[in-house]
């Protein structure tokens, strides 16, 4: 029953302000809704109690169709931010001076009103545009001419016929510009929260991204080796097995580099694919296995069953072989005198017939 309630009121609030992921069309599009209301409000409030001028309660009436008007073009025409502009320009330069001559002039609402309305310019419209500047100039300017004239012609603002009225009239304009500042408020909270949620999730997806190779999406050269550089500090069994095309070059200059490319990505997927250990590409054709393992017997096996699902991979031009050079960690090695013996051994592979690998003594 509860969640239906709470349903409801997302859905009507989403046909009046537009869907939680657009923020700022939410905060325009409230300031159209917020002022619809209080322009009918006040137009029946005024009408009612007998307040201000019969013609003021009548002009504020056809201002709240028109600005629901707008409400209608910014939430279903997709013009959201054109509307929001003319909203505003009527609030400063129509409203706003007959609210300051029709509700007590300086002792009505009429500059707390002002005050909210220039605040609004403020925190949805456009930095720095021209638009921006003339309304919040005008939010300021327009109530002196205002006071010059209540202070020299008193009787061009009508009063209010008993404080009661006054006081009851300054709460419900109070009420409204209070709402209008919390949905501010509330919207620019919302519009940050949603950014910092983005902007978190953007790093976090970098940081990814910076880690891994861009071709074949395994560990690149510095994470691999930053993997490798935290295993050693663990002081666990360990070797370095780094593995190298053979006569790539030549298959990059028959096929195409294109095909090239699918050969590293396949290599990639098959090594990582074979649960070994950690996998990283330090250069062009040639990528690096991390084996949490120092027994010579477990990593034959490794490159055994390497070999063995490699050439069962359907390529279009096949067979490509690797060779491979094996260290296994010694007590006294530091990273780079590992990955050396690992490198010498796959050097003697290399020299050796390629298609094979070496076991670093
Ligand atoms: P060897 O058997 O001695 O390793 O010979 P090789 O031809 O494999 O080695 P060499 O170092 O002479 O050539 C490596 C080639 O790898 C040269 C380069 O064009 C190719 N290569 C490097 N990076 C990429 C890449 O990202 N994509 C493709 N398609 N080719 C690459
Ligand atoms: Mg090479
Ligand atoms: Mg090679």
């Amino acid at each position: 029953m509860e969640r239906r309630r709470q349903q409801t009121m997302r859905n009507t609030i989403e046909w009046l302000v537009g869907p939680a992921n657009k923020p700022l069309q939410q905060l325009q599009l409230s300031l159209m809704v917020i002022a619809a209301i209080y322009m009918w409000v006040t137009a029946f409030f005024n009408l009612y109690f007998g307040i201000g001028y019969i013609l003021f309660s009548y002009g504020m009436m056809l201002l709240a169709i028109v600005t629901t008007g707008f409400w209608y073009l910014g939430r279903w025409r997709n013009i959201c931010y054109v509307a929001t502009v003319c909203v505003l320009a009527l609030l400063i330069v129509m409203l706003l001076p007959a609210i300051y001559l029709a509700n007590g002039g300086i002792n009505g609402p009429a500059l707390l009103y002002a005050l909210v309305v220039m605040t609004y310019c403020y925190g949805v419209l456009k930095q720095g545009s021209i638009e921006k500047i003339v309304l919040m100039t005008l939010s300021i300017t327009i109530p002196i001419p205002l006071m010059v004239l209540e202070y020299q012609q008193p009787s061009a603002v009508y009063l209010y016929s008993s404080t009661s009225v006054k006081m009851l009239d300054l709460w419900v304009s109070f009420f409204l510009c209070a709402s209008l500042l919390i949905s501010i408020v509330a919207g620019h909270v919302r519009r940050f929260k949603q950014e910092l949620y983005r902007a978190r999730r953007l790093t976090v997806e970098l940081e990814r991204r910076a880690r891994l190779d861009g071709l074949t999406n395994i560990y690149n050269h510095k994470a691999i080796f930053e993997y490798a550089r935290a295993m050693m500090a663990r002081h666990t069994p360990m070797s370095v097995i780094i593995f190298d095309l053979d006569y790539f070059k030549q298959i990059n200059d028959t096929y195409g580099h294109p095909f090239g490319d699918d050969v590293l990505v396949e290599f990639s997927r098959v090594l990582s694919e074979s649960g070994a250990g950690e996998v990283g590409r330090i250069g062009g054709e040639e990528f690096m296995l991390i084996c949490e393992n120092d027994s010579s017997v477990v990593l034959e096996r490794v490159l055994f069953t390497l070999k063995a699902t490699w050439q069962r991979v359907d390529l279009e031009h096949h067979p490509i072989t690797f060779s491979a050079g094996v260290a296994v960690r010694k007590p006294a090695d530091t990273l780079e005198t590992l990955w050396q013996r690992a490198d010498e051994a796959l050097y003697l592979a290399k020299h050796s017939g390629r298609n094979q690998w070496r076991v670093a003594a």
